[in-house]
C-alpha cells in the first residue's frame, strides 16, 4: 500500500511532512527489502538490461517515504544514472514495477508523462540552463512550456527565485553567475511545479567545498518544505556528514540501505 496521492493533480495541497523525517525502517544488506506501508516511492524487483546485454539493475527493492532525504552513492557504472532516468521515465525497467504515489509509472501512457515529470524535479552537474538568458527567463521557461499563463509566470518565478536566494540576480544572464549560482538557478527550475521529488544528479560535482555546503543546505530547506530529495554523489565527505539515508548500489545490485549510513564503497 502505498500514499493515494494523484500525481496528475496539479493544485494539491501539500502535505504536512516532519522536518526531520523519519528514517526507513528498512535496513536489509540483500534484495528482500520489505515494503514499507508508508511509501511514496517504491521499487520492486527491477531490473533494467540494455541492449548488449549489460544488466544495468538487477532485482532492486526499496521504497521511500515522504519528506525522505537519501544519499545514492556506488561506483561509477553502478547503476546510479539508471536508476534515475527509471524515476524520471526517460527509460523503462526489463522488469519490475516502480510505484508512484500508488500509480505503477512503468505503465503511464505518453500523454500522462508531462504531468508526472512536472511531479519530479531534477538537478545536474552540468547545470543544463539555458544559455544567453537570464536567472528569470530560465526558471519562466520551464513555466511557458507547461502552459501556465503570463501573469502566473511573472507572480511565481520571482517566489520561486527568492526561495533559492537569487533575487538580486534575477537579471543577471547565466554567463554571468557562478558556479553556485547556476546550480541555485537550476533548482528553481526544478522546483517550478511544486515536485513531490527533487532528484540531485551529482549537483555539487563542479563547485567548491564551501559552496557544496550551500547548495546541500538549500536542498535541505527544499526537504523541509516537504520534497523528498534524492541525492545521487561521490562527495564522501557531503554523505559522511549528512548521517542520513544512503542507499548503496554495486554492479546493479542493491548492496547497503542505511538510515543513518556513511559513504562506503
Ligand atoms: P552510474 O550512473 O552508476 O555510473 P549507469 O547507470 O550509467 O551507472 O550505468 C550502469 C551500466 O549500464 C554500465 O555498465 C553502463 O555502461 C551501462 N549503460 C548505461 N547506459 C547504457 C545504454 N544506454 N546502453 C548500454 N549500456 C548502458
Amino acid at each position: 500500500m502505498v500514499k493515494d496521492i494523484d500525481i496528475r493533480e496539479e493544485k494539491q495541497k501539500e502535505p504536512a511532512v516532519s522536518p526531520t523525517p523519519t528514517p526507513a525502517k528498512i535496513e536489509k544488506e540483500t534484495n528482500q527489502n520489505v515494503i514499507s506501508n508508508d511509501s511514496v516511492i517504491e521499487f520492486r524487483n527491477v531490473g533494467k538490461s540494455y541492449p548488449g546485454g549489460v544488466n544495468a539493475l538487477i532485482d532492486l527493492t526499496f521504497s521511500i517515504k515522504m519528506g525522505e532525504f537519501l544519499s545514492l552513492v556506488g561506483p561509477s557504472g553502478a547503476g546510479k544514472s539508471t536508476l534515475i532516468k527509471l524515476l524520471i521515465c526517460e527509460e523503462k525497467p526489463t522488469s519490475g514495477s516502480i510505484y508512484v504515489a500508488g500509480r505503477d509509472i512503468t505503465r503511464l501512457k505518453k500523454k500522462e508523462l508531462p504531468f508526472y515529470r512536472r511531479k519530479v524535479g531534477v538537478i545536474f552537474q552540468d547545470f543544463k540552463l539555458l544559455p544567453k538568458k537570464t536567472v528569470f527567463e530560465n526558471v519562466a521557461f520551464a513555466l511557458e512550456v507547461s502552459d501556465i499563463p503570463d501573469s502566473e509566470i511573472q507572480q511565481k518565478v520571482p517566489q520561486i527565485v527568492e526561495l533559492v536566494g537569487l533575487t538580486s540576480r534575477i537579471k543577471a544572464f547565466t554567463e554571468e553567475l557562478s558556479g553556485g549560482e547556476k546550480q541555485r538557478v537550476s533548482i528553481a527550475r526544478a522546483l517550478v511545479h511544486n515536485p513531490k521529488l527533487l532528484i540531485a544528479d551529482e549537483p555539487t560535482g563542479n563547485l567548491d567545498p564551501v559552496t557544496t555546503w550551500e547548495i546541500i543546505d538549500l536542498l535541505f530547506k527544499i526537504n523541509q518544505q516537504g520534497t523528498i530529495v534524492m541525492l545521487a554523489t561521490h562527495d564522501k565527505e557531503v554523505v559522511d556528514t549528512l548521517n542520513r539515508r544512503v542507499v548503496t548500489v554495486k554492479e546493479g545490485r542493491l548492496v547497503s540501505d542505511q538510515a543513518k549510513g556513511k559513504y562506503v564503497l
